[in-house]
Formats: C-alpha cells, structure tokens, sequence
C-alpha cells in the first residue's frame, strides 16, 4: 500500500515536470518571436546615437567647426593656417577644405556647370587692405554690411571660399545663375554650406551672400541639412548678429 502510493506520487510528479516542460517548450518558441515583433512595432531598438557637438572645437581657429563672427573673432586675431593649398586661380585654402573644393567642382562639372575660385584664404594684413578699401568706397556702415573687419573673417581661417561662375563673379547676380544654384543645393554633398542668406541674416551679421560658401566637413553639412538648420550660430547656439563685440 505504501509502495503503491509512493509510486504513485512519483508518477505524478514526473507527470507535472513532462507537463511543465512542454509548456515551457510551447511558450519560449513563440515569447521570442513576439519579442521579436515588439521591437520592431514599438521602436523600442536604440535610437541611433544623437549628434555630438562636442567633437570638434567651435573656437579654435584651426578647427574645421570655427564659428567666426562679429562677437567672435579669430582667437588670435593674426591666426594664419600652415597647410594652404592651391584651389586654382590663384587661390588658397587649407588641405582638406581644398581636396573639398575639388571634387565639388568636378560634382559641378558632372552636372554641366563650370565653377572657379574667386576668393579662398585672405590673411590678416590681406582683410585690413580689403576692408579699409570698403570703408573708404562706401563708408563704415555699408563696408561692414558686406566686408568683415580683419580678425573677423572666415577667409582668415582658410576654410571658407568665394566661389563664382563666367560672368559673375562675388556679385548677387550668382545666386540666379544656374551655376550658383547649382552650387547652392549641392555644396553639403561636399562638406560646403552657403553661409549668409537672407533668411539668416539676423543670424550671421551678414546679407546674403550667393558666393561665400565654408567648408565644415561632410559629418556636419550633412547634419545641418538633415535638420534644415543654415547657421552654425543656430545650430551650436552661440550668439552672433551685425554688432561688433
Ligand atoms: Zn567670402
């Protein structure tokens, strides 16, 4: 009698332990696929990693990042680039901005439309003989408007390029060329943006200017596409505008 029970209870247990094995085998297959399906249905996967600002310096002037401005000059004002490189046409730019320029021309070229140089880097002493003559042609109001004063020029940092076509060259007519729409809508391809609008102005300190594009670096044009941003003011949020600091 106790024998007999005893069995039986094993045989129960062993039973229950056959049940709950199946069970288990029945709900994991399926638990992974619905695990499977949940992610994918409420975008719970990692989002892709956000955007890191910090990579590169915003106020070093040899940094591909440099806000220069009119609150923000060179740092130092005299700050002169040692790798410049021949864009043609007699002008210079830093390496990488001029490898850069290159394949957006030949991108330009592809597309039927011949772009050149006008002007790449100005040194310090250059941007003094430049703004002097603006202020000396149009006065100190409209010079500043259009000509940034030495130790505050993009040009000085060797990253930025006054690009122009047959017939137009540093003028508003470019912007209506195809030659500078063209550029316009392609320049992030290769790195470039078109750094004063008339959309931003407020922002840059600067009207429009259709030929001045600054060469950023793709990971960064890319971005401020992406995210319809114009100005690296905006985007990194440092205070720009038409007042000297
Ligand atoms: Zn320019």
């Amino acid at each position: 009698m106790m024998k007999k029970t005893l069995t039986l209870a094993l045989l129960t247990i062993l039973v229950v332990i056959g049940i709950l094995l199946f069970w288990r085998g029945l709900a994991e297959a399926p638990s992974h696929a619905t695990s499977g399906t949940l992610t994918t249905t409420t975008g719970s996967t990692p989002k892709a990693p956000s955007f890191d600002k910090t990579q590169y310096s915003t106020t070093d002037p040899s940094s591909i990042w440099v806000v220069v401005n009119k609150q923000h000059p060179l740092n130092p004002t005299s700050y002169a680039p040692t790798d410049l490189t021949s864009v043609g046409n007699g002008q210079y730019m830093r390496a990488e901005a001029a490898t850069a320029l290159t394949s957006f021309f030949a991108g330009a070229k592809a597309a039927g439309y011949t772009l050149r140089a006008d002007s790449g880097y100005r040194s310090y002493a250059t941007q003094v003989a430049t703004y002097n003559s603006e202020v000396k042609s149009f006065g100190q109001a409209k010079a500043d408007s259009e000509s940034a004063r030495p130790g505050y020029s993009e040009h000085q940092t060797g990253w930025a390029v006054d690009i122009g076509a047959a017939g137009c060259d540093i003028e508003d007519c470019f912007g209506s060329t195809a030659e500078g729409r063209w550029a316009a809508a392609n320049a992030y391809q290769y790195g470039f943006i078109l750094r004063y609008t008339d959309a931003n102005t407020s922002m840059t300190g600067y009207r429009a200017e259709a030929w001045h594009f600054r060469y950023v670096g793709t990971q960064l044009s890319n971005e401020l596409h992406k995210e319809n941003v114009t100005t690296l003011e905006q985007f990194f949020g440092i205070t720009g505008g038409s007042t000297y600091k």
